[in-house]
């Protein structure tokens, strides 16, 4: 292989470049880009970033810059796997040996009329630029999702003591984590002034030029200068439309080796995927299963950068690897860290808890099996379980 040709300049992208030069491949390394920045982290995007502790530099993805042809501000617009080009939106073809697909995902667009002012997302750098713009210092805002990035976004704002409301048709703060957890992330946010309206759906985001308010279900009106809509994510995927490559629900289909599997379930000749995207069969998981953390994103570039260049048969697997999902999110001074595949669990457990410092452990199972654990604040405790939750060691 002689010609490698990477789609997605975020976490996944530049870390297969990584990784692949670190392997010692010195063939031609191409990253494709729709955005403009040399590539950053975005978990400060709703935390330093947006808090002003961090400048834009220093959310740069860390490890030294692998030698790479960028093409900045380029869009992939359609994959010929017959002719293995990618075709990009000006026309231009990339022809590859191998194609690592990493196109990430994008902030769900609000399915309803907006006000042209004060309304955002959240996902990119400019999102982040143009949200903290938005914020005056007697701003109210409205957050609409209270997943992880509402709620970090809840807490950062908090902190500066802005006036914050959350609003989910959810009956609890980030659903994933059970509603044990829910309730307690609840409390810690109310105890910072945070308001939530939870089992609540919005009817409608009030303004004419400018956002006015935020209508709820319940008749409710909530006043805002600023509105924040953090209600998931969709997989950046649409130009593979039409390639014979299999997707669910916009998300590409890999084998246990992060290799790209096509239509009719066959590994498709040097095509991987790593990141947001993508899935990929865990043992706790129905089929493959897309993990939208950064640690995924880590670990599937780096297999898909050793297993590229090797015959499909002699690849290795995730579980040889990776087969403990983690994730973490830092609300005031609580470090959320999990591990495991939570979305399995369809039992918690508190195994303990100190609410005042405040710290908290739980146990997520399926029937018996344990699935997950989540910590608050107790980052050692949750390294104990990998080996508990690892995949089975085969042979
Ligand atoms: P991305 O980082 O989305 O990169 C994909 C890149 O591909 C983007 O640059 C995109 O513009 C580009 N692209 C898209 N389509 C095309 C195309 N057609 N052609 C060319 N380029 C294209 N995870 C945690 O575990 N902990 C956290 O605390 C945490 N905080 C987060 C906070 C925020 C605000 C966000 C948005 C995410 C956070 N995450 C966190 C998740 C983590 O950042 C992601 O899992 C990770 O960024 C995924 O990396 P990726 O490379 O797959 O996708």
């Amino acid at each position: 292989m002689r010609d490698v040709v990477v789609v997605g300049g975020g976490l996944a992208g530049y870390r297969f470049a990584q990784s692949l030069r670190e392997s010692g491949y010195d063939g031609k390394l191409t990253i494709v880009c729709d955005e403009e920045h040399r590539p950053y982290d975005r978990p400060p995007l709703s935390k330093q970033l947006l808090a002003g502790t961090y400048t834009e530099e220093q959310c740069a993805l860390p490890g030294d810059a692998p030698e790479v042809t960028w093409v900045f501000g380029r869009r992939a617009a359609r994959l010929d796997r017959d002719l293995r080009t990618l075709v990009l939106d000006d026309g231009a073809e990339l022809p590859y040996d191998g194609l690592l697909i990493a196109t990430g995902r994008r902030a769900r667009a609000w399915q309803g009329n907006l006000p042209a002012r004060g309304v955002h997302t959240l996902r990119d750098l400019a999102d982040t630029a143009s949200f903290r713009a938005s914020i005056g210092e007697d701003a109210r805002v409205v957050i609409i999702g209270a997943g992880f990035i509402g709620c970090e976004v809840a807490a950062t704002l908090r902190k500066e003591g802005l006036d914050v409301t959350v609003v989910d048709v959810a009956p609890y703060p980030m659903p994933v984590m059970g509603a044990e957890i829910g309730a307690r992330a609840a409390r810690i946010h109310e105890s910072h002034g945070v308001r939530f309206r939870l089992g609540r759906g919005v009817s409608e985001v009030q303004g004419d030029d400018r956002v006015t308010g935020v209508l709820l279900d319940s008749g409710e009106l909530l006043e805002a200068t600023v509105v924040l809509i953090a209600v998931g994510s969709v997989p950046n995927s649409e130009w593979l439309g039409g390639s014979g490559i299999a997707m669910e629900r916009g998300v590409v289909t890999c084998d246990a080796t992060c290799s790209v599997l096509d239509e009719d379930g066959n590994v498709v000749d040097g095509v991987m995927a790593a990141g947001d995207v993508a899935a990929w069969p865990h043992h706790h998981g129905e089929g493959a299963v897309c993990i939208e953390h950064w640690s995924n994103a880590r670990d599937m570039a780096d297999l898909a950068a050793r297993n590229i260049l090797l015959e499909a048969e002699a690849r290795w697997p995730m579980a040889e690897l990776a087969s403990v999902p983690t994730f973490w999110s830092d609300q005031y001074d609580v470090k959320i860290k999990s591990a495991g595949f939570l979305r399995a669990a369809d039992r918690w457990t508190i195994v303990s808890e100190d609410p005042e410092k405040p710290s908290l452990l739980v146990e997520g199972h399926r029937g018996d099996e344990l699935v997950g654990a989540v910590a608050f604040n107790m980052n050692r405790s949750i390294i104990n379980y990998h080996r508990a939750l690892a995949a089975p060691v085969s042979g």
